[in-house]
């Protein structure tokens, strides 16, 4: 794969920040480009094209010079979204910072939430899909980024559906137990959902985020997709890297091998345990520092001959926790150079600014060990930039001196398995790890950090943004190639005339899920008034024949729909009757001696799953999950399948996953035996017109002349010309084709 591959296709990126800084120095603009690793992949694969980059340019922007702004950017084909203080402070600062941002990294009770804030957020989400949508051409691809848009994919969707919608989160996706706690749970997934692809650093973050759609949403999930609307949203593990060329040139700069000398001198033969983060209190720098303090506490041979260098780059000070924060560690750092300094050697020496790259490249290499101890982290690229700068490298020659430990709670624990993994909140076990990091034999340092290296060049952010692309544009082409058309505007015409030109039409109608929204229990989906009324004015007129063709029992089937002059198939073609006679039909000559075993079988499952039932249909037994826990029905379902189709492998039957349910039913009775035997006496001229949305209709489907129109209700079928999105709008089709004006109305 190279960039090549995606380069066609115009690409705008979405993030809250623009990589930009702008600055006026006596009213002149001027603009500054950030580095980091989104930029450097995003410019990587922007190479030869291109690309439109929508943002906010990071600090407020009066109206008056605005356009100035504005115009600056466009020459870089950036485009502000930009803020007024109280907006930045309520969808910034409140929502995504003290709402999101902590909940997500398992601080639940630092999460509040706020309705002003959140109406903010929605609005400046608005802000940026208006924007995206004015700048983006015709099929354009566009990658979103982060926590602050998770509703940019979705009002993306609803306005435009060529283009083609990525979404990255950069931070954790916490388990669903704590996820739902946020009371704009659904929100926020119906947000991201308008995606062909959500990426997430780790498999975690990725089944969490599926397990809340099950659960909050109730949506069918597969391990790497979920079921929306009519559409696949395909989930993916895509765990960001470091900008590698960028620390390859450093490592090989004069700079930083200068640097290197000086931290030698200054620092001799006393051991370097590197930090490095940003203050956060996700970071769990305080956890580290017990740790350290405890390493000193049990090995007093180390004082005095080992520094932890900790630099903590200043964020978010005009936050009272951020502030708080910093005057605890502060204090915590006071402690133990009380405790354990002596004269020319401090034990915990601390930066609070941030470092200049070369500076950050010198102490990654010089650093006996790294160690971070965050609480939860989405990735953590000091880690994967430390073990880079380690590397044995033949202009700063072969050594390896360094040994990362590194929180099992950080994203790069996934990527970085041969690190010390600890866990930081427990202390003892920490400073454990960090004294055998500080004791490895040179030979398993080397063998380690060799292997982590490789494994985050492979990750490099250039390959990681061509391999996001990639494998948006497949899953964006895959949604596309979905073979049916959504049955609206000049094709439902088409397909209108064809029907009332036809002196004869026959209708087959799926019920559940086609004519009637699927309803909790099977009992609560029967026909309200006004379907009964469409049913019988399509029945009223002679030209039709309508088949109301179901998987439900002749009973349910009877009590529902007789009397509207339909003629009425039950249990999957197996039972039939026409409007003018009560009078049930079977298919003859159907073995079903089978059922005896197959009944004990679910009645055994019944009894294991809490909220599952049992029924007996004239021509097998279906076992349904609707009300069973959203992830035990589908497990479960699986389970089944795999037990019956081993235990009837001989014998004349069929088993058919369908919407929660999964049936078992007598081999060549099928709802497409039925349509084929109505269809023996059609004419050419007739027209045929089939809807259905379960996996039983395909069999109608298949049945169906090349001429006749098949409509699938969802997301498509490969036997289905065209789809439709509800049952509702089934309703509101079969009026408009057939029905006289007055059923139109009511319907
Ligand atoms: N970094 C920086 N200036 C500094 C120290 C660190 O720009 O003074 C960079 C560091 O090289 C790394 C990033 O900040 O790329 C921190 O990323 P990480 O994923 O570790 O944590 P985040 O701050 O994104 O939560």
């Amino acid at each position: 794969m190279t960039t090549d591959d995606i380069q066609p296709t115009p690409l705008v990126v979405a993030s809250n920040r623009l990589p930009v800084g702008l600055r006026f120095t006596d009213g002149v603009l001027s603009l500054e480009r950030t580095a980091g690793g989104l930029v450097a992949a995003v410019d990587g694969v922007a190479r030869g094209i291109g690309c439109d980059w929508v943002g906010w340019p990071g600090s407020p922007v009066e109206p008056p010079v605005q356009a100035e702004v504005v115009s600056a950017l466009a020459a870089q084909r950036l485009h502000p979204v930009f803020l007024g203080a109280e907006e930045e402070a309520q969808y910034y600062r409140r929502l995504a910072n003290e709402t999101i941002w902590p909940l997500f990294h398992y601080f639940a009770d630092k999460s509040s939430f706020d309705e002003q804030a959140w109406r903010s957020y929605v609005a400046i989400n608005r802000r940026f899909a208006d924007e995206i949508l004015r700048i983006a051409p015709l099929d354009a691809r566009v990658w979103v980024h982060d926590f602050h848009l998770m509703l940019v994919p979705t009002m993306l969707r609803e306005a435009r559906d060529d283009l083609e919608i990525g979404f990255f989160l950069h931070i954790p996706f916490p388990a669903s137990e704590v996820y739902r706690l946020l009371p704009v749970r659904e929100e926020l997934l119906r947000g991201l959902l308008g995606a062909d692809l959500i990426g997430f650093h780790t498999i975690d973050y990725a089944r969490h985020f599926l397990t809340s759609c099950v659960r909050v949403l109730g949506l069918e999930v597969e391990h790497d997709s979920v079921s929306f609307e009519d559409r696949r949203v395909e989930v993916g593990v895509h765990p960001i890297g470091v900008d590698v060329a960028r620390f390859d040139a450093l490592l090989d700069s004069s700079e930083v091998a200068a640097r290197i000398d000086e931290l030698r001198s200054q620092y001799g033969a006393r051991r370097i345990v590197l930090g490095v983060e940003r203050l956060d209190y996700t970071k769990g720098v305080g956890h580290k520092l017990r740790a350290f303090e405890r390493m000193l506490e049990r090995r007093e041979d180390l004082r005095g001959h080992v520094t932890l260098l900790q630099v903590i780059v200043p964020s978010r000070l005009d936050s009272p926790d951020y502030s708080g924060l910093k005057r605890e560690l502060e204090e915590h750092i006071g402690r133990i150079n009380g405790r354990f300094g002596q004269v020319g050697s401090t034990p915990v020496e601390y930066l609070h600014r941030s470092v200049d790259p070369v500076s950050l490249a010198a102490l990654y290499r010089f650093a006996d060990a790294c160690l971070g101890t965050p609480l939860r982290d989405g990735m953590n690229l000091v880690a994967q930039e430390y073990v880079l700068c380690q590397e044995p490298r033949p202009t700063l020659g072969d050594e390896c001196r360094g040994m990362l430990v590194l929180s099992e709670f950080a994203g790069a624990s996934h990527v970085l398995s041969r690190a010390l993994l600890v866990n930081p909140w427990h202390v003892e076990s920490t400073s454990t790890a960090l004294e055998t990091a500080l004791g490895m034999p040179e030979d398993e340092r080397r063998e380690r950090t060799v292997a982590m290296a490789e494994r985050v060049r492979s990750l490099d952010c250039t390959k990681w943004a061509s391999r996001f692309l990639l494998r948006q544009a497949e899953a964006n082409r895959r949604n596309r190639r979905r073979t049916s058309l959504l049955l609206r505007g000049q094709e439902e015409e088409r397909v209108r005339i064809a029907i009332t030109r036809a002196s004869r039409r026959f209708l087959f109608l799926d019920y559940d899920g086609t004519l009637r929204e699927i309803a909790p229990t099977p009992q609560e989906a029967r026909p309200d008034p006004a379907l009964r009324e469409l049913l019988r004015a399509l029945a009223r007129d002679e030209r039709n024949a309508v088949h109301i063709v179901s998987g439900r029992r002749r009973l349910d089937v009877d009590r529902w729909l007789t009397g509207l002059g339909v003629h009425l198939c039950a249990e999957h073609g197996f039972a039939w009757r026409t409007p003018d006679s009560p009078q049930w039909h079977e298919l003859d000559g159907v073995d079903l001696s089978w059922l005896p075993a197959v009944h004990d079988i679910l009645a055994r499952v019944c009894e294991e799953g809490p909220g599952t039932s049992r029924e007996r249909k004239g021509s097998g037994l279906a076992w349904h999950y609707r009300q069973s826990d959203a992830e035990y029905g589908p497990w479960r379902a699986r389970e089944l399948l795999s037990e019956l189709s081993a235990s009837l492998a001989r014998l004349p039957v069929e088993v058919v996953h369908g919407h929660r349910v999964v049936e078992v039913r007598a081999a060549g009775v099928h709802k497409g035996a039925y349509v084929t035997r109505v269809l023996a006496d059609r004419s050419p001229s007739d027209a045929v017109l089939c809807i259905g949305d379960d996996r039983a209709d395909r069999d109608m489907f298949r049945a169906l002349p090349d001429t006749a129109i098949a409509v699938h209700v969802g997301r498509g079928d490969e036997h289905a010309k065209y789809r439709i999105e509800s049952p509702a709008r089934v309703r509101a089709l079969l009026a408009r084709l057939l029905g006289p004006r007055s059923v139109l109305e009511r319907a």
